[in-house]
């Protein structure tokens, strides 16, 4: 590196991969400024992470480390609609949340290259850098860069429209009760577990996570509660009037999610829902919706463009890998460049290396979205619906590590990114 000019990347973007990027091309040399749309800290997203061994090696390569992760579970089971346990499986994971990451992962950059409230809004390329156009008129010169904005990606946006996500005929209420508020009977038999409840096309987890500020002693953590349900666009399109009365195209922000959908969703819960589970849906503080998109792209480098993690690829989140997938692509890319003088030479590496991992990603996440009974288009996808009728088979496929050692992948070396 020393006898190269010092090199410097914009990148867009302020969660997991935009950090994951900044950190990673700070350790071959470059120079980052990572810019965030949102004016102030990124905390209170989401809330479960399910950890894969990626996931914890791109933690500690990068330099945030996997201190006070999470919690441990010891296995995984599913119960049915008396509470009844109808299969088992030993399984060790570390479920995190994305408040924790966000923490460990914005501890490696500092103040003076992390920029709140800057809305990337354009790029122009000249063939060897290019020139950032942001809200407010500012304007930035670099080498590359990178779009780290997620899902609905405004850099993608520029440099490639036509790659669209596409809505996967299903969506989530999600929520997070505190275990302070929950029965003895639900903290007994399902709090310290990884849990599954599958009524008919529905698909309930639920597993622990720690407190707010990552509060991790017993009575202060958070039960994570995911409950996927179909909808077809029309009912999305319902489901996303807020409020006020006023339609969102993509998602209702929580605090303006419909009583009448709250008061739905209760109710449909009374009616399906172990106690235990029940007992989850109606501690929930905000219960919030979010529906299912994914997409792959031919690419994911456009000329001094570089995309990753959630703006590259986006899978449905039945693995729960796309944090892992993040750290994987923002790795990738700062070896590739590392190992090329010329900076071109180093995308074109990266993209060769993480556009197919992306494909295999999004692919294998629609195979394990078929369980849901939508849009089974193909006889693949019905065999793969049939077989995902079992609690047993969902146990052994749904967030379970290594997935990948299972797909011909030239190069990859199992749990590291
Ligand atoms: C229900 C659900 C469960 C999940 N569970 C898991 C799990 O268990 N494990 C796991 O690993 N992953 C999980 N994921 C996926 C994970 O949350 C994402 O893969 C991850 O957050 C992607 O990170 P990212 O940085 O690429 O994108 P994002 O986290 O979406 O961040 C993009 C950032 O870019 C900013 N931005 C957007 N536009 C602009 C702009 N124009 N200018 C500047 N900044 C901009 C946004 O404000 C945002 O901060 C789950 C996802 C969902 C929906």
């Amino acid at each position: 590196m020393s006898s190269r000019r010092k090199r410097r990347a914009i990148i867009i973007g302020g969660s997991m991969s935009g950090l994951f990027s900044a950190a990673f091309l700070r350790q071959i040399g470059w120079d980052v400024d990572v810019y965030e749309r949102s004016g102030v800290e990124l905390v209170g997203r989401g809330a479960g992470i399910t950890t894969h061994p990626e996931l914890l090696d791109a933690l500690e390569s990068c330099g945030a480390g996997t201190a006070d992760l999470g919690i441990e579970v010891p296995k995984r089971f599913a119960i049915d609609r008396d509470g009844r346990v109808t299969g088992e499986k030993p399984l060790r994971q570390i479920l995190t949340s994305w408040d924790r990451l966000q923490r460990l992962l914005r501890e490696t950059i500092d103040e003076a290259h992390y920029h709140l409230g800057w809305a990337f809004e354009r790029v122009e390329q000249n063939g060897s850098g290019v020139r950032v156009h942001f809200n407010k008129g500012r304007v930035e010169d670099a080498d590359l860069l990178i779009g780290g904005d997620g899902i609905r990606s405004s850099v993608r946006g520029d440099v490639a429209p036509q790659i669209q996500p596409h809505y996967a005929g299903y969506y989530i209420w999600r929520g997070a009760p505190e275990e302070a508020d929950l029965a003895p009977k639900t903290l007994k038999e399902i709090f310290p577990y990884f849990v599954f409840y599958l009524p008919p096309r529905q698909e309930i987890i639920t597993y622990p996570i720690a407190g707010f500020n990552n509060d991790l002693r017993p009575g202060h953590r958070r039960y994570n509660f995911i409950w996927y349900r179909v909808a077809d666009e029309n009912q999305l399109r319902e489901m996303n009037v807020d409020s006020r009365g006023v339609q969102h195209e993509h998602s209702v922000p929580p605090p303006l999610i419909r009583p009448d959908l709250i008061e739905g969703m209760y109710s449909d819960a009374r009616d399906i829902m172990p106690e235990v589970m029940l007992d989850c849906v109606m501690t929930m503080k905000q219960p919030f919706i979010t529906p299912i998109y994914d997409f792959t792209a031919d690419r994911i480098v456009f000329g001094r463009v570089a995309m990753v993690g959630d703006a590259a690829a986006n899978a449905r989140p039945h693995m729960g890998f796309g944090v892992a997938k993040a750290g994987g692509d923002a790795k990738a890319l700062a070896r590739c460049l590392d190992a090329h003088d010329d900076i071109d030479a180093g995308l074109k590496a990266y993209n060769a290396e993480r556009q197919p991992i992306g494909n295999v990603i999004v692919k294998h996440s629609r195979k394990l979205g078929t369980h849901m009974g939508v849009n089974l288009r193909t006889e693949e996808d019905r065999r793969m619906h049939d077989l995902l009728q079992t609690d047993e088979a969902m146990m052994d496929w749904i967030a379970v590590p290594n997935f990948l050692d299972a797909y011909d992948i030239p190069g990859r070396v199992p749990g590291r990114v």
